[in-house]
């Protein structure tokens, strides 16, 4: 049986994954159990950090990877909180202190306070990424987007990172406020996933 490392320490991440991933029937490991390096993210776009992330975990493991990238894009803040999702909040915070995801969705909403309905859409991305080794010249990519708008304020307890004040209009809810099954038949990572496996099973 074929053995691959997902670059994540995420176990919700884990989760979802696996369950996208059972059709291959491959040993998924997630790269946790290996290593507890970080890999750099300095790439310019989520595919790049992606790739960087997954040629990382093949490095320091010599097994195939995938590594996903993702984030949140707010069209009247350009793109932003975009690759910096994760530490958007970052200039904020005390000397050394990494922002958490509640300082991230405050920051957010602290800067869409003055925008007005109708002009709050955002999306979610995700980059999904294999590489068969580290020098892999040809990484298989898949991609996802998931379409909502931001919130003026929390709802729902559920999901992570800024699931709260995402709002999806067509189920009436923010993607906090749905279950775990149907968020991850729907998410930019979900749709990114899909995307990969198609690809792999091709090729399997
Ligand atoms: P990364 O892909 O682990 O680097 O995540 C980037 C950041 O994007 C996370 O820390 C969250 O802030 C945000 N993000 C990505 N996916 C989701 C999601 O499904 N829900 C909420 N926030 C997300």
């Amino acid at each position: 049986m074929k053995k691959v490392v997902l670059a994540t320490g995420n176990v919700g991440k884990l989760q979802e994954m696996n369950a996208i991933l059972q059709p291959l029937a491959w040993q998924v490991v997630s790269q946790k159990e290996l290593f507890s390096e970080e890999a750099e993210e300095n790439g310019k776009s989520f595919i790049e950090n992606a790739i960087l992330k997954a040629r990382f975990a093949a490095e320091k493991t010599g097994l195939p990877a995938i590594a996903d990238d993702s984030g949140i894009e707010v069209s009247a803040l350009k793109g932003l909180p975009g690759i910096y999702s994760a530490r958007f909040a970052e200039e904020l915070m005390p000397a050394g202190k990494s922002p958490s995801d509640e300082d991230n969705l405050q920051k957010l909403l602290l800067d869409m306070q003055t925008i007005p309905a109708g002009q709050r859409q955002a999306s979610y991305y995700c980059a999904m990424v294999y590489v068969e080794h580290e020098n892999d010249p040809t990484p298989i990519i898949g991609l996802g987007r998931w379409y909502g708008e931001i919130l003026h304020e929390k709802r729902g307890d559920g999901g992570f990172g800024y699931d709260p004040i995402f709002w999806i209009d067509e189920l009436g809810k923010s993607s906090a406020e749905l279950d775990k099954s149907q968020k991850n038949q729907i998410s930019h990572r979900a749709q990114a996933l899909n995307a990969l496996v198609m690809q792999l099973r091709r090729g399997a």
